[in-house]
């Protein structure tokens, strides 16, 4: 069961992860983009964390609900709005959960992805963040439906983030600004990919 605290625990975790990955991020931007991916992660999280400390005890929903606004507030570029969708709709999902349970957990990350899907109208192999949580969402939704425990959901989830971060290094981007580049984006991972993997990477770090 993932209670407020352990989602707290996940977003501070996300601070802090998307700091330590801030070059790293913004390096895989520059090449495909404006190098700011990186800056933009850190300066949300750092917003989200900070707007969470200053409102005190939330529950499941309206936590999520912070972290969405912050997000859209400071993140900016394209990131920004789909990331803020996807807490919101994350934040909607959670009404009314003190607790969350595996299948719940899935459910967030299946309501962020929709929200995704439906602002950044982005398809698989379209190289974006999509090819990070497409296929991690499928892999939880078959662990989930084989009876296996949030761990195992989530560690599935991982390593599918993974594969389809790394699948998008030979990709032509077909969504945002690294589509400008037609050709010239083959042979970099996406930035963006990279950022969802980091987050469900964090969640299953935090909740396993
Ligand atoms: P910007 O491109 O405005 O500078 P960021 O650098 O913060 O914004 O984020 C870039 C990332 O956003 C990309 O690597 C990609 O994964 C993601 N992205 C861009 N457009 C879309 C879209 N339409 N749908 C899903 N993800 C997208
Ligand atoms: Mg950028």
């Amino acid at each position: 069961m993932v209670s407020r605290d352990n989602l707290l625990t996940w977003i501070n975790l996300l601070q802090q992860v998307y700091a330590e990955n801030k070059q790293y991020l913004t390096q895989l931007d520059s090449a495909i983009g404006d190098a700011d991916h990186g800056i933009n992660m850190d300066r949300g999280f750092t917003t989200a964390k900070a707007e969470l400390e200053k409102v005190g005890e939330q529950d499941i929903s309206a936590t999520l609900k912070t972290v969405a606004m912050s997000l859209i507030r400071t993140v900016g570029g394209a990131s920004g709005p789909l990331y803020g969708t996807f807490f919101m709709r994350a934040s909607a999902v959670c009404a009314n959960k003190g607790e969350l349970n595996a299948a719940d957990v899935v459910a967030l990350f299946e309501a962020g992805l929709e929200g995704v899907l439906q602002r950044g109208k982005a398809e698989l192999n379209d190289k974006t963040m999509v090819d990070a949580q497409r296929p991690a969402l499928e892999a939880m939704k078959q662990a989930l439906a084989e009876g296996a425990d949030l761990t195992t959901i989530l560690q599935r989830g991982v390593v599918a983030a993974e594969q389809g971060m790394q699948n998008t290094i030979p990709l032509q981007a077909k969504k945002g600004r690294a589509s400008y580049l037609g050709e010239r984006s083959i042979g970099h991972q996406d930035p963006g990919a990279t950022s969802s993997y980091l987050m469900l990477k964090a969640a299953a770090d935090t909740w396993s």
